[in-house]
């Protein structure tokens, strides 16, 4: 079975480049135009995958999507203006998949498409191996059946490459985890993604840590090189 891509995009133009491109590499795009039309097709065809594009003429890409997480987990991808930094990294923050930036190639696209779907089968494949007990102490608790990270003994709400970039930085306190090593473990494959990817998630990691323990900064950053997990973070926080 194909699988089956919804492309959200005002633009005809763009979308017809779009489903040509996935079409020709063997996945079924389906394309609408409007968020309201994007939510209800995410309900009734399930796909594998959301290409949606930030600018829509009835809402925010942002907006759409939040409302497809309040039911839904389907990958989504956001498309952005290339001028337009800042909607890159509220994409990332929001918890989305991965962004392309217009103008972009075809080819470039399908790559990315692959390369999440990829990923989220891996995610999903590697579910509920044999849980870490999470009753066990020290700042922070990985758990990797439940994907969950407790700090303090709170589960911190992180999305998958938070959690990845957490579990990675716990698994050698101290050691300086370069942002290619990190991208390597936690994007895997998917060489497109940038250091600057590793950077915005960092933040928004660091952001929801704060949440718990505003006084400390556990995560260290090593300009120019990458990033660390303190190593003698107290053992608990007053
Ligand atoms: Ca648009």
């Amino acid at each position: 079975m194909k699988p089956r891509i919804l492309i959200v995009e005002d633009e005809p133009g763009i979308a017809d480049t779009l489903q040509y491109a996935l079409r020709t590499d063997g996945f079924e795009p389906e394309w609408c135009a409007t968020g309201e039309e994007a939510l209800l097709r995410i309900r009734e065809t399930a796909p594998a995958l959301v290409i949606l594009d930030v600018g829509l003429p009835d809402a925010s890409g942002f907006e759409i999507f939040k409302r497809v997480r309040e039911t839904s987990d389907v990958p989504v991808v956001f498309l952005t203006a290339r001028s337009d930094e800042i909607d890159r990294v509220v994409g990332l923050e929001l918890g989305a998949d991965d962004y392309i930036a217009k103008p972009f190639s075809p080819r470039e696209l399908v790559a990315r498409v692959r390369s999440v779907l990829r990923r989220t089968a891996k995610a999903s494949a590697a579910a509920p191996a044999v849980a870490a007990p999470a009753a066990a102490g020290g700042p922070i608790v990985v758990d990797e059946g439940r994907m969950q990270v407790r700090y303090y003994g709170r589960a911190l709400e992180l999305s998958r490459y938070e959690f990845g970039l957490l579990k990675t930085l716990a698994s050698r306190p101290g050691h300086v985890f370069t942002r290619e090593a990190l991208l390597d473990r936690v994007w895997g494959d998917d060489s497109d993604s940038m250091d600057r990817t590793v950077d915005a998630h960092v933040k928004t990691l660091r952001a929801k840590m704060k949440v718990i323990a505003p006084q400390l900064d556990p995560i260290r950053t090593l300009r120019g090189s990458g990033y660390a997990l303190v190593e003698d973070l107290p053992a608990r926080i007053g």
